[in-house]
């Protein structure tokens, strides 16, 4: 350490020194407030002490006076005040400096009071030392140094000024030898030059002291002092220059080290550098497999894989240690038992060396391998998922173009981080937790995430078309791409004169058979044959008519993607997106797909209609500005003249851009590549379409046409007090038309706002996002279903109010709500004591007519599911919006389970069944029961219980009816008790993993759409 000659002020705890001087009488060292004061007593008595030292120190900072601390009875002085208020001081009486501060030193002013004479004194300024401060601290009591809301044991405030310097060792601050030997010439870090600034400035003022140098020499060998000292450990205080090295560089103080995004803190310690990890741009591989990453030879050759040689192994990686680290499949080091490394750089004879089982080889990484691919800013689970290695040429790291949406990539020269596990069980828990087809479906949305994207959507939509043929030589090359392909060539559509398969056979070989999805068609006239092969009908994997498009092969709810991952899970899921990748792409690859100016367009009649609807929504706005400057115009309701003016000619500009719009796409043709884009869901929308060939529309920054930047006008191109359309932002060219220099101006105005608020709000929602999740990042579901943080608090008794994974809710139709009570009796309601019911189509018919256990069992059935509408529907009107809304988040598609049970056994339609009540009523009621979530009697669990599976048990009641199924779905036996079965098992899946961080989740789920 290195003891001061004087004593100097710490630069970090200046601000705090200045505040604790206005707070204490600078002669007896007390608290300058009255202690009897109110103020001063409620001040005292906040709890937190760093809001008790801002109290204090707002009551004391006005004071320029030390008050007494015993308040005198007011009568007994009554006589003469002045003499009260002399003889009550009980403190010292003292006038108190007001205290300013400069860059490094704190002066005070002492206002003296009007002399006898009444003049005024001049106010005396005088520089506080630190030497006067710490005999002011050193007075202070340990009680009143509580009360001011310091620690007497930890934070005495003498401490806060420096008289002994501590010196850090040197590992701190090392020196570096120049030529790399150790002797010789030697850089020394910047801490030991400032170390060394500090001694001679100590001994100068030391020496100063003993020879009794003049006051002034003095003091200017302090202030040195108090610089170096302040600039070693802080070196950009505002006022003061900073200190700098010989070279003109400033000198690294120790704050620098430590703050910032680069620091100590945030650099070394919160985020760090790791060991077997690797970056480089991303390209799109349509032929990789969605869980896979292409990596470049060349980083394969440096990232490895610590294998355990067994005896199944050790050939191979013996041949691995033989190759050697240059080649690829080969390793970098062998690890014997002890924990010795062999480097194989530098082993002449590697060949020779020879394995023993248990020692470790570090091999090269290579195809199969499974790691964690990673693209910033990680907002979501699903930036950092599990890939499978394939080793490529080339320099970039290759992804299926599908996977690009959760991580939100593209390849404009994106980069992305690979991180390679280096234990069996990383790797395990990589495999079974993080992959690809694992995160397919995301608990945040209760949908996909990924869906098939860019061409292959466009192709998906194109081959759809009635127009498309494929020839046997072709489909002979395509079904080699379908994958897991039987062997058996689909029957062709045409036979005659030549066989021809369509493109919707084609489509229909990569769609699961358990799909079956249904959109109804606008052509009412040809429900089932749409003229314009609108709506979407797949029955069974085979698509019957309708185009393929976003909505169904996307990443939407109840799209292809989701039915196959939820029916046969995620391998399933990530075949389907591998199979139409493949298809469409070989065949897209032989149609080809093309844009150009022509795509624009539009022919003669859109462009007079365009024309058209432009003039007759301008002649508006014109009447409109005349209308106004007239003083005609009627301000409408809530808004001043100027805003209803604003208001109306946004809406006259609205409209042309509309029309217009609506006018272009009606010209189109639909074999317009730039429609058939728009349609398909790839990209575009008809907004861009228009905004090409007809007009691209009102321009406008905050929210409004472009306001005046000059005096009463927008540019010196036009008059002032223009408040015509064109000068206020309204762009009436296409972009094929091209647009007049002040409508290229002003949509650089609109296009600029953009680009800046994009910047403001990444920064923002950055920050959203990392509170959200500093705050919830401990929160986990634990194995008693609860949700808690780390120190065990509860934060939720059942997760959700359910106890349910996000991933398997779908959303599904309540059919019962809304439906009238006639059709709700013919849904439900049987009557077996008088109707008789034909044998045609129930096996038990005569056995139940007329049975009065049986009326019972359904009558009691029948009680529950009107039970069951009343409070559904009180709940559906209790919601402020869409109150005729029966679709519900809920679990497991019961209706699809249904669903594929009638394919499986073949219950046809007509069939009779051998369903009795009894064998339905009390069994669906069993397994209600059995539908557990919160276990418990008492009342709070019971009603937890009751609440977590109200509308779940509503629709398996409804959906599960004895007349719905017997009679409605002829279900059979056997069809049941599957349904029964794969309900029971997915609903024991449903339940949240215990050990799911569902905190994070939670302010991921939230911060990540923000951005
Ligand atoms: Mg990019
Ligand atoms: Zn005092």
């Amino acid at each position: 350490h290195i003891e001061l000659a004087k004593p100097v002020y710490h630069p970090g705890f200046l601000k705090k020194t200045k505040k604790l001087l206005e707070m204490v009488c600078h002669n007896c060292g007390k608290v300058k407030l009255d202690r009897s004061n109110p103020a001063y007593k409620a001040a005292v008595s906040i709890r937190d002490p760093k809001r008790r030292f801002e109290a204090i120190w707002k009551l004391c900072k006005t004071k320029m006076i030390c008050d007494s601390d015993v308040q005198m009875n007011e009568e007994e002085f009554n006589a003469d005040p002045k003499e009260a208020a002399k003889k009550s001081h009980g403190g010292c009486g003292n006038i108190q400096p007001e205290v300013r501060q400069t860059a490094l030193a704190l002066w005070g002013t002492w206002k003296a009071p009007k002399d006898e004479d009444g003049e005024a004194v001049q106010p005396d300024k005088r520089q506080i030392t630190p030497d006067m401060a710490l005999n002011v601290f050193r007075s202070m009591s340990t009680a009143e140094i509580q009360d001011v809301g310091l620690n007497a044991d930890y934070a005495r405030p003498e401490w806060m000024i420096i008289t002994v310097l501590p010196v850090p060792p040197p590992p701190v601050r090392p020196s570096i030898s120049m030529d790399g030997t150790g002797q010789g010439m030697r850089g020394e870090d910047d801490l030991t030059y400032k170390l060394g600034d500090i001694i001679r400035a100590n001994g100068n003022v030391r020496q100063a002291q003993q020879e009794g140098s003049p006051q002034h020499i003095l003091q200017d060998f302090e202030t040195l002092l108090q610089y170096h000292v302040a600039t070693y450990m802080d070196n950009d205080i505002a006022g003061q220059p900073p200190a700098l090295q010989k070279s003109g560089r400033p000198v690294k103080s120790i704050r620098a080290r430590l703050k910032g995004k680069e620091g100590r803190l945030r650099g070394n310690l919160m985020g760090k550098r790791v060991d077997f990890s690797a970056r480089t741009v991303i390209t799109g591989d349509p032929n990789l497999s969605l869980d896979e990453v292409g990596v470049p030879r060349s980083i394969a050759r440096i990232l490895t894989y610590p294998e355990t040689v067994t005896p199944l192994n050790i050939d191979k990686l013996h041949q691995l240690v033989k190759n050697g680290p240059d080649e690829h499949p080969g390793a970098k080091y062998v690890i014997r038992s002890d924990g010795t490394r062999i480097d194989l750089r530098h082993h002449k004879r590697a060949g020779a060396i020879s394995l023993e089982y248990g020692w470790k080889v570090e091999r090269h990484i290579v195809d199969g391998d499974f790691i964690i691919f990673n693209r910033q800013p990680s907002l979501h689970k699903e930036s950092m998922m599990g890939h499978r290695v394939r080793v490529m040429p080339y320099s970039t790291f290759r992804l299926n173009l599908s996977v690009t949406s959760p991580y939100n990539a593209d390849f404009d020269g994106d980069e992305m981080n690979l991180h390679v596990p280096q234990t069996y069980e990383t790797r395990a828990e990589v495999m079974n937790l993080c992959m690809v087809p694992l995160n397919i479906v995301s608990p945040q949305r209760n949908g996909p995430l990924m869906g098939i994207v860019q061409d292959t959507l466009a192709g998906v939509y194109k081959i759809c078309r009635r127009d498309v043929f494929i020839t046997k030589e072709h489909l002979m090359n395509i079904l080699l791409w379908v994958p897991d392909w039987d062997g058996v060539i689909p029957q062709p559509a045409i036979l005659k004169p030549r066989p021809r398969w369509t493109g919707k056979q084609i489509v229909s070989l990569i769609i699961p058979k358990i799909v079956n999805s249904y959109n109804a068609s606008k052509d009412k006239e040809h429900l089932h044959a749409p003229l314009n092969d609108d709506g979407c009908l797949i029955q069974e994997g085979q698509l019957m008519y309708g185009l393929m498009a976003k909505k169904n092969v996307g990443a939407s709810g109840n799209g292809i993607v989701h039915i196959v991952f939820n029916e046969q899970g995620p391998d399933a899921a990530m075949a389907f997106f591998n199979g139409c990748q493949r298809v469409i792409n070989y065949w897209l690859l032989h149609n080809g797909f093309s844009i150009g100016i022509g795509d624009t367009i539009p022919n003669k009649e859109t462009i007079e209609q365009i024309e058209k609807a432009i003039a007759k929504q301008k002649a508006e706005v014109t009447e409109l500005v005349e209308k106004a400057t007239s003083n005609e115009l009627e301000s409408l309701p809530g808004m001043n003249v100027r805003e209803t003016f604003e208001s109306q000619v946004s809406k006259a500009l609205n409209e042309a851009r509309n029309t217009a719009g609506t006018k272009t796409e009606d010209g189109l043709l639909d074999i317009n590549n730039a429609v058939q884009m728009a349609r398909s869901g790839s990209k575009g929308s008809t907004i861009n379409i228009s905004q090409m060939s007809a007009l691209v529309g009102q321009q406008s920054v905050e929210g409004k046409r472009i306001p005046f930047g000059f005096k009463y006008r927008t540019l010196p191109h036009f008059t002032k007090d223009d408040y015509s359309p064109e000068s206020r932002g309204f762009v009436e060219n296409s972009y094929l038309r091209g647009l007049t220099p002040t409508e290229f101006f002003f949509h650089a105005m609109a296009g600029r706002e953009g680009l800046i608020d994009t910047a403001v709000k990444t920064a923002e929602t950055g920050y959203i996002q990392r509170r959200l999740v500093k705050a919830l990042e401990d929160v986990m579901a634990k194995y008693d279903g609860t949700v808690r943080n780390s120190l065990g608090d509860i934060v939720q008794f059942v997760y959700g109010e359910d106890g349910l994974d996000g991933v398997i809710f779908e959303n599904q139709k309540m059919d019962h709500i809304n439906i009238s009570n006639k059709a709700f009796n013919d849904l439900f309601k049987l009557e077996v004591m008088s109707e008789r019911i034909s044998t045609d189509v129930l096996e038990h018919a005569n056995e139940l007519y007329g049975d009065l256990e049986t009326q019972q069992l359904l009558d009691a059935e029948f009680a529950a599911l009107e039970e069951d509408r009343r409070i559904l529907r009180d709940f559906v009107h209790s919601r402020t919006k869409e109150k005729d809304d029966d679709h519900f988040q809920l679990p497991l598609n019961i209706i699809r389970i249904i669903d594929s049970a009638k394919r499986l056994f073949k219950t046809d339609d007509g069939k009779r069944s051998d369903l009795h009540p009894r064998d339905v009523i009390p069994r669906v009621q069993q397994l209600l029961d059995r539908m557990i979530i919160v276990r418990g009697t008492d009342e709070l669990s019971v009603e937890a219980q009751y609440n977590a599976t109200i509308f779940i048990k509503a629709q398996f009641r409804s959906r599960l009816a004895y007349k719905r199924i017997a009679l409605g779905m002829h279900l059979n036996k056997l069809a049941f008790e599957h349904i029964l079965g794969e309900l029971e098992t997915r609903f024991t899946r449903a339940l949240v993993n215990p050990g799911e961080m569902v905190g994070v989740l939670a302010a991921q789920s939230i911060g990540e759409p923000a951005t």
